[in-house]
């Protein structure tokens, strides 16, 4: 599943070539991938892509005259860049062409596990209203107090609670498996007994490997790839995500795997201790 790094890493490279351009037209090959209302305006026919917002894993482009189109990644979305009349690929739910500087390309928005959607919005202010309220502050930018006050009184796991996107927005799998390794925090230990001063460790470490992740182009398990197509390279530097059964990188010990909120984790019991520091 696309994560934050893999989320941003598309908006970028949309950014580079998609703002500034008009779409010419939108071409919708499975109407119940798109939410919110699909006529050609809705999406986008007409108007100039004026800029691009993430939150989480989620992203907008946003429209010279304001609207929006929201696009939820689900568990294998990709929004890539293509030459004009191009061949698509399985699974691309819908594509549009779209003109800059005289020059026309595509682009296609392709899910094959159908998790995801393009929900049109009037505003912004509807998104971060109807959507965006949902999520918790984005991780790449949580504070330690933030992200304190989102795990007071949960009795859950600490992945768990990463995982949870109404705590914090953009963690999934690796990331949270990742980060907890780095601060040496005990998947399974309840999210209200970590002490301020894990926290502390947990979300620096967190947004050093998100921002390392990023420059990397993010992780590429499956299927991720970059407005362009090119695979990310972070998975190269995941130290358990993956890598049950393997030795510890810090220790030796065999990294061992649990069941959290229906996620495999990986971690190490000798590094990540299940009592606070
Ligand atoms: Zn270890």
């Amino acid at each position: 599943m696309p994560e934050l790094p893999e989320v941003e890493t598309i908006c970028r490279g949309l950014a580079q070539h998609c703002v500034g351009a008009t779409v010419l037209s939108a071409f919708v090959h499975r109407p119940g991938f798109i939410r919110g209302g699909s006529n050609q305006s809705r999406l986008f026919t007409g108007l100039t892509i004026a800029r691009i917002l993430r939150h989480g894993k989620q992203f907008v482009l946003e429209s010279s005259c304001g609207r929006v189109m929201l696009f939820h990644m689900g568990m294998s979305g990709s929004v890539t860049i293509h030459p004009f009349q191009s061949l698509r690929a399985p699974h691309v739910h819908i594509h549009w062409t779209l003109t800059q500087n005289g020059k026309k390309f595509e682009l296609h928005h392709r899910d094959p596990r159908r998790f995801g959607y393009v929900h049109t919005y009037d505003t912004m202010s509807l998104v971060r209203k109807n959507a965006w309220s949902k999520l918790g502050p984005d991780a790449l930018v949580i504070s330690n107090e933030e992200l304190f006050e989102g795990l007071k009184n949960r009795r859950c796991a600490i992945k768990a609670a990463l995982l949870n996107q109404s705590i914090v927005a953009g963690v999934g799998n690796i990331y949270a498996d990742e980060s907890l390794f780095e601060s040496q925090i005990h998947p399974l230990r309840k999210a209200d007994s970590i002490t301020l001063c894990e926290l502390g460790e947990l979300t620096r470490k967190l947004q050093s490997i998100l921002k390392k992740s990023i420059r990397g182009g993010g992780s590429t398990i499956q299927n991720h790839a970059d407005a362009l197509g090119r695979c990310g390279t972070y998975q190269e530097d995941h130290k358990v995500y993956g890598r049950g059964g393997e030795p510890c990188m810090t220790c030796g010990a065999i990294l061992k795997h649990a069941l959290c909120a229906q996620r495999s984790t990986v971690f190490c019991s000798i590094c990540q201790s299940k009592k606070p520091r």
